[in-house]
């Protein structure tokens, strides 16, 4: 598989860069290092459209481009490089989240395995949020469950609840790559978008009054100020009898959020470390 990478830098950096990184995403690029020497971008080169990427150097003169390379990135070396350096990621023993570069066609002693293809979406299971939250799931009964799994990313969080069972699970992401990027992984995993499962981009203004009192459990791994902000329209949409999990957050900010669910009806979190993370898991 042949790479390119498109090497850009910007004086100033920003707001270049960060326009460019999005620029760069719809012409095909998957993988971005913001470095001191400037922003590289990496795509497959079937994937590139080199039509776009002459309209982006020419768009980006006047945000202060000073450098454009578009270079061939030899071989499978750099492929085997990057996927070498992209390990599995092993949750106790019942779940492992994989790439499809490590073909795991059976579970290999893990009660699930969930593939998840690693694009420009958060939760490849690396980060310390997915799996504090993982982990809290293993321990609970989804058979039969509604779930909202609010900024679902890659939609791993909701793809875990599917695998044990969960009846109908709603995810969303106010970012299109992350809806994309789920919608990829529900087929990877064997679940195409059915009735069960809904994708939409947006934030809680695409919750609507169907959806009011609906969700057993509503999952967010997102950050404080939304979660402070958005948590009563979590609240809406659960059940009466529900379960709240939220993470994106460390410790000092725990009483807060704790105070602000309290206020939405909701009681006893139980709160998991992992590592300078926390996941809070809150019932009423
Ligand atoms: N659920 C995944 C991804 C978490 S990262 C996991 O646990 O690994 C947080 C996600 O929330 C990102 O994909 C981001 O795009 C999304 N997000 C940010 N603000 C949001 C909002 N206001 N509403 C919904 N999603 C949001």
């Amino acid at each position: 598989m042949a790479w390119k990478r498109i090497h850009v830098r910007c004086t100033p950096e920003q707001p270049g860069h960060e326009i460019a990184t999005a620029w760069l995403a719809e012409a095909g690029c998957s993988m971005f290092e913001d470095t001191p020497q400037g922003l590289t971008a990496y795509g497959q080169a079937e994937e590139i459209d080199g039509g776009l990427l002459a309209t982006i150097e020419r768009d980006l003169a006047p945000l202060g481009l000073s450098e454009w390379r578009i270079s061939e990135v030899e071989d499978e070396n750099w492929n085997a490089r990057w996927e070498s350096d992209y390990p599995e990621v092993e949750v106790g023993r019942d779940v492992r989240i994989s790439a499809p570069f490590h073909h795991r066609s059976d579970s290999g002693g893990f009660a699930h395995q969930i593939t998840i293809q690693p694009r420009m979406a958060f939760g490849t299971g690396h980060h310390g949020t997915t799996a504090g939250i993982l982990a809290e799931m293993a321990g609970m009964d989804w058979t039969g469950q509604r779930i909202l799994d609010m900024g679902c990313g890659s939609g791993v969080l909701g793809i875990y609840a599917a695998m044990r069972g969960a009846a109908e699970v709603l995810f969303v992401d106010i970012d299109a790559w992350s809806v994309r990027n789920t919608l990829e992984n529900l087929e990877l995993n064997g679940f195409g978008q059915n009735g069960r499962f809904e994708v939409r981009e947006g934030g809680v203004s695409v919750l609507g009054s169907a959806d009011e009192g609906r969700f057993d459990v509503v999952i967010a791994n997102i950050n404080r100020n939304i979660l402070m902000e958005d948590m009563e329209h979590y609240s809406r949409v659960a059940r009466v009898e529900a379960t709240l999990m939220l993470s994106g957050f460390m410790a000092p900010d725990v009483p807060l959020l704790e105070t602000r669910a309290e206020a939405c009806g909701w009681a006893g979190p139980a709160v998991r470390n992992e590592g300078e993370w926390r996941v809070l898991t809150l019932r009423r």
